[in-house]
């Protein structure tokens, strides 16, 4: 049996966050720390990784680091492939971690991590299969199918943020245009709001202004969740999940979100007299997800 604390860190776009889980699995200790620039070369976010790690091991004996990542690992979970707001490019991120610690450590993406949380112990507990939707700046998803997260062929699976909706639609980052992300998460949410007010207010704000009541804020939020449900019944239908659950911080604002997505959900489906609709369900752990999911993948020994 392990000895000491499985430590999970979440590296995001802006920030890392890290948990110390307890013998029982609770979290016992969280840190944040703040990302190298990005200019910073990748060894500067290997030492960030490894320091906010320590912080939460705080001296005591760690069994092992999972580290969860925004962007693409490869399929034997060893390379980091590629992330826009990460410094690293194809590089075995896992090993070097290991080799500076002397712990065992286990990579996956981000989504992934988080929907491991999400099944284990939050809004998907108990469910066989489930989809897991990170809702932020782009979209972020995980496939769960008995238990597992499906990680596909090359590692790649649940990057659902990028297929295409509207054929020759908005310019994505990713070079594309039409992806689902342009149509819903917080760039979204951002860009239905200035068009229709004629000036930038952040995801928060809009967030803020719809629950004040604002109508404009508000229809900006049916607006994305009508394109979530249409989404996300695209991918019910190709996995057919028990459960949908949607984390996020685009998702704090709850039913102003959810209640469109789940009528453009049930309305985008065949056959729903004859068929049970999943479940759309706000994730219940937080920005933590992803760093809970990533200490457990390295305590359940794979990925
Ligand atoms: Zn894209």
């Amino acid at each position: 049996m392990a000895v000491g604390s499985w430590i999970g860190v979440d590296v995001g776009g802006s920030k890392l966050l890290a948990v110390k889980l307890g013998p029982d699995g609770a979290v016992e200790a969280t840190a944040t720390a703040v990302m190298p620039g990005r200019t910073a070369p990748g060894a500067e976010l290997e030492d960030a990784v490894v320091r906010v790690a320590s912080v939460v091991a705080d001296g005591g004996a760690v069994a092992g680091l999972g580290v969860a990542v925004a962007g693409l690992v490869d399929a034997a979970a060893e390379r980091f492939l590629f992330g826009a707001h990460l410094p690293w490019r194809d590089e075995p991120i896992r090993e070097r971690l290991a080799r500076r610690t002397g712990w065992t450590v286990a990579m996956d993406n981000d989504a992934n991590c988080a929907a491991r949380a999400e099944v284990a112990r939050g809004a998907a507990r108990g469910a066989g299969s489930a989809l897991v939707i990170t809702l932020g700046t782009g979209i972020g998803g995980a496939v769960v199918i008995d238990g597992r997260v499906i990680r596909g062929a090359h590692g790649l699976a649940g990057e659902f943020g990028h297929q295409q909706v509207v054929p020759d639609g908005l310019a994505c980052e990713c070079g594309l245009r039409g992806c689902w992300e342009q149509y819903s998460s917080g760039r979204a949410l951002e860009r239905v709001t200035r068009v229709a007010l004629g000036r930038h207010l952040d995801g928060p704000e809009v967030t803020r202004l719809a629950r004040e009541g604002d109508v404009v804020a508000q229809q900006a939020f049916a607006t994305i969740g009508t394109w979530l449900g249409v989404g996300v019944a695209g991918l019910v239908s190709s996995f057919d999940p028990e459960i949908v659950v949607v984390g996020g911080g685009v998702s704090a604002v709850g039913d102003l979100l959810f209640a469109p997505a789940r009528a453009a959900l049930a309305a985008s489906l065949q056959g729903t007299a004859y068929r049970p609709v999943p479940p759309l369900l706000a994730a219940e752990l937080g920005p933590e997800a992803g760093a809970i999911g990533a200490a457990l993948l390295v305590s359940q020994g794979s990925v």
